[in-house]
């Protein structure tokens, strides 16, 4: 029997008022991959991944996780059940201490041991655990970010943009931590604006293009030949 897909997106229409942003999309992630959504600024990369999380309500479709129908579960319930969403632009608690946003990632991790991960797999908040999120560089934000796809132990991270605005040495650290959630088993879906980067650590891609899938194949073969430039070139 085959194993359910970790998230799939099944025919979802999603709209912003009477603006349509999403329109039939169906995505699959199977458990353990990588899969890359990319596309141009205002595809609807964002939408796609607050639908999977229960961030946002979809006008049709379905949302299924481990072979299981979430398209009306709440977000939180979708965190307990294993999905981690780290969003755009740092999903911090700015006026918490990078302790307490620690503590608030721990799900069925103990305290201590949440702390202990997170320090373990990026140093530098280790060094700041008392200092609150908001006056951590963007880099750090991010990273504190991030470990919550780890201390969590989700079974599935969803993570946008996650180097947007960064140096490009940080950016290294952020492409180094996305491996080692792969090499753990976790499933990935990926929305990076640095599409060949994202690219080169996926095994599936998804183009985005006005809200319609553009591109469904595999993610080597669309980094080759002019596939990508049509996709995504024009930027
Ligand atoms: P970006 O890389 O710029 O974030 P994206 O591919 O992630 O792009 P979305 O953020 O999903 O795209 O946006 C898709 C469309 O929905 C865009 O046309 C955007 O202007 C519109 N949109 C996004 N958020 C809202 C909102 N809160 N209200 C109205 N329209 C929105």
């Amino acid at each position: 029997v085959a194993e359910a897909p970790a998230l799939e997106l099944r025919n979802v229409h999603a709209s912003y008022g009477a603006t349509a942003v999403l329109r039939d999309v169906s995505l699959t992630v199977a458990p353990g991959s990588v899969t890359a959504l990319i596309g141009p600024n205002g595809a609807g990369k964002t939408t796609s991944l607050r639908v999977a999380s229960g961030l946002m309500r979809l006008t049709s479709g379905q949302v299924i996780v481990d072979g299981v129908d979430v398209t009306r579960a709440s977000a939180s319930a979708r965190a307990k059940g294993g999905m981690c969403h780290v969003p755009e632009g740092r999903g911090v608690y700015r006026n918490l201490t990078v302790r307490e946003n620690l503590l608030m990632q721990a799900s069925s991790t103990g305290a201590k041991e949440s702390i202990e991960i997170a320090t373990s797999v990026f140093p530098r908040l280790g060094e700041r655990l008392s200092q609150k999120a908001g006056t951590l560089s963007g880099g750090e934000q991010q990273m504190l970010a991030l470990s919550a796809a780890y201390v969590a132990q989700p079974q599935l991270v969803l993570v946008d943009e996650p180097s947007l605005g960064l140096a490009p040495i940080i950016v290294d650290l952020v492409f180094e931590f996305l491996q080692t959630l792969r090499e753990k088993g976790v499933a990935l879906l990926l929305v990076d604006q640095y599409a060949l980067r994202t690219l080169s650590i996926a095994d599936h891609a998804y183009v985005l293009r006005r809200g319609e899938i553009a591109y469904d194949g595999n993610a080597h073969s669309l980094l080759q030949g002019d596939m990508f430039e049509q996709y995504i070139g024009e930027g």
